[in-house]
């Protein structure tokens, strides 16, 4: 909620949270609620292993056939969650959809095996889609934000999960009014304002990556 230029809380169930700052986290849902931040909606798929020893440097962006699979995180308890299949090109609002066929799931499944050669034993657990938010030069908007007195954003992060919590914690001491011990000015919420970026009528990574490698 935003009154003169100035945060005035949140509004949740009808009911007003009051408050002075406020820190927007809601990455590929920003744009419904800040029109002006350009955080972009882009669907995904997931594939969750079951728990197998630490694998090394699993984090990765590769082109396969074309097309680029990217994102790979293994959680403490063994289990590693693969991210980011191929996808076929969609609508804005397509990259909402969930669901997941099975020509999907075998595609990626093929893709990572070949990507990962010594996975190919490992069994599978859960694959799902789900929307990540990323940005037009890719790197997240976190800070202060010029929309309204008292907004702090951090969103759009594509492939986040191993450092978002620190990085939350330096916008946090941002928004307590502290110098946070790393410079945030690279991912400030506001570098893209007065720009005209538009998108493909439909996309997938691939396609948006090379598009917007252009402007
Ligand atoms: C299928 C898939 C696979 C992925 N695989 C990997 C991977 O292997 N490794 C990796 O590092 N990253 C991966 N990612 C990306 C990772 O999930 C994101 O980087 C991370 O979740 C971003 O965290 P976030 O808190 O910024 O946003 P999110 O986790 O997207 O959280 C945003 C939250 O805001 C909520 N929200 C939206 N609108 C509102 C509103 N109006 N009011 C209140 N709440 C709202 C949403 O419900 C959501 O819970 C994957 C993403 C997807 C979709």
């Amino acid at each position: 909620m935003v009154e003169s230029g100035r945060v005035r809380g949140v509004e949740s169930a009808g009911e007003l949270l009051a408050a002075d700052r406020v820190v927007l986290a809601t990455s590929a849902w920003t744009r419904e609620l800040v029109p002006e931040l350009p955080v972009i909606p882009l669907r995904s798929h997931a594939a969750l292993s079951e728990a197998i020893p630490p694998i090394a440097a699993p984090a990765f962006e590769v082109v396969v056939d074309g097309e680029i699979i990217y994102g790979s995180t293994q959680f403490a308890n063994g289990h590693l969650l693969l991210g980011g299949g191929p996808d076929r090109p969609r609508t804005m609002s397509e990259q909402y959809d969930y669901t997941m066929s099975f020509k999907d799931t075998l595609k990626n499944a093929c893709l990572l095996a070949r990507i990962y050669p010594r996975l190919a034993g490992v069994h599978i657990v859960r694959c799902w889609a789900g929307t990540m938010g990323t940005t037009p030069d890719g790197l997240p908007l976190v800070g202060k934000s010029r929309v309204a007195e008292g907004l702090f954003v951090i969103a759009g992060f594509p492939n986040g999960m191993a450092f978002i919590p620190y990085i939350a914690a330096l916008l946090a001491a941002l928004a307590a009014g502290q110098t946070p011990e790393l410079d945030l000015d690279i991912f400030q919420p506001d570098r893209f304002a007065g720009l005209d970026i538009r998108l493909p009528e439909t996309y997938n990574y691939t396609i948006l990556a090379d598009y917007l490698g252009r402007l």
